[in-house]
């Protein structure tokens, strides 16, 4: 048996009578940027998430920074956000000019920590970044009550995270000002790089509506500093469609990782995901932790591959750790947790069309690799 790390082709198919008029439809009105399917999604995906305003991008990256941007970040302040996460989160501060400082992430959730957020904190912290990675909220309770009491800014990137809940309330309406990307891999992908913020704040919404089309307030009439970060109306057309499957698809999700949790929940040498009591998880990704360590992690990741079953890894290499961040002078050792998934995580195939049986096959090679 073949099993795919993720299969667009499979979900493509199950919507293609729904999605090919849509898109038909773009191109016979040829309304390629914004438009009304764009306007329709960002109305159904702002009520999905429990908020007034949602502004579709032309990614996820753009989002990171236009929340940032539109906050006043700038030249000097410092943003922290977690090591553990994809580079996008940095752009969004790097991009305006500021420094992404790092923290470390829990043990269990994978998620920021509170104690490590505390740490970083400076005279010049601005804001702190959620992430949700791999789809589970962060503790937003812990980590608001760290930045209300320094008087800093706590915005949301969940990319990773469509419709995930904190405490029974949506992602999105955690905080100030959240970020969501619609890369095709995503839980919810457009066919084309596309994204969105969404936010309860009017004053911010008016912002984001300025920057996302060159800071202007009518046309060629321009407020304040913009960029071009509209949603292409093909992509609005897409996800315009797609939105009203989410649900069943992030069902589908739990589905798997209720299967994987169970046929692998007596395999000691290996840590399962955890859903953390106040989190609704929508496993965008399933990793697990190899407990003997790095060698035995590719070992597994190779086995896998010789009985075709994809696997990956986020992310092979800790912010803190990359290149292009090699003047902030962190070193090895600076945030065990992240450094830990690094040398030991591995994601398991998750995808809502990712049948029971590809399940089963997928466990068993687990279950045979630590029996040999
Ligand atoms: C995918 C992702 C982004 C960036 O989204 P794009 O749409 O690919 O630009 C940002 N943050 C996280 C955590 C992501 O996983």
């Amino acid at each position: 048996m073949k099993v795919p790390f993720l299969d667009l082709k499979a979900q493509y198919q199950s919507i293609k009578e729904e999605v090919n008029p849509a898109i038909q439809n773009v191109l016979d009105n040829t309304a390629y940027i914004m438009g009304k399917p764009v306007n329709e999604f960002e109305e159904k995906f702002a009520k999905l998430h429990n908020v007034k305003y949602c502004f579709g991008l032309s990614s996820g990256t753009d989002g990171n920074h236009m929340v940032l941007w539109a906050l006043g970040i700038g030249f000097g302040d410092e943003v922290i956000l977690p090591a553990n996460t994809f580079i996008a989160t940095a752009w969004g501060a790097t991009l305006c000019g500021a420094t992404p400082v790092f923290a470390d992430c829990e043990a269990d959730s994978y998620n920021l920590d509170p104690k490590s957020v505390e740490a970083a904190i400076t005279e010049k912290t601005k804001a702190i970044v959620a992430v949700h990675l791999y789809g589970q909220p962060a503790n937003m309770a812990a980590l608001k009550e760290v930045a209300d009491r320094h008087n800093i800014y706590l915005v949301e990137d969940a990319a990773q995270a469509h419709l995930a809940e904190f405490n029974g309330q949506p992602v999105g309406s955690l905080s100030i000002a959240t970020s969501f990307s619609f890369y095709p891999g995503k839980n919810l992908g457009a066919y084309g790089e596309a994204g969105a913020v969404v936010t309860n704040d009017e004053k911010l919404a008016e912002k984001f509506r300025m920057i996302r089309e060159q800071g202007q307030s009518k046309k060629y009439y321009h407020e304040v500093f913009g960029h071009n970060y509209r949603m292409s109306g093909i992509q609005g057309a897409v996800l315009n469609v797609k939105v009203n499957h989410i649900a069943y698809w992030t069902n589908e999700r739990r589905r798997c990782a209720t299967k994987y949790n169970e046929l692998l929940g007596d395999v000691a040498e290996i840590k399962l995901p955890k859903e953390m009591p106040y989190a609704k998880h929508v496993y965008h990704l399933f990793v697990i932790q190899v407990l003997e360590g790095t060698e035995k992690r590719d070992e597994l990741q190779t086995f896998l591959g010789e009985n075709d079953v994809a696997s990956g890894l986020h992310y092979p290499v800790p912010l803190h750790m990359q290149n292009c961040f090699k003047n902030y002078g962190y070193k090895e050792g600076d945030f065990p947790e992240t450094e830990k998934l690094a040398s030991r995580g591995l994601s398991l195939p998750i995808f809502p069309e990712l049948t029971d049986e590809m399940i089963e096959y997928t466990a068993s090679v687990v279950k045979k690799f630590f029996s040999k």
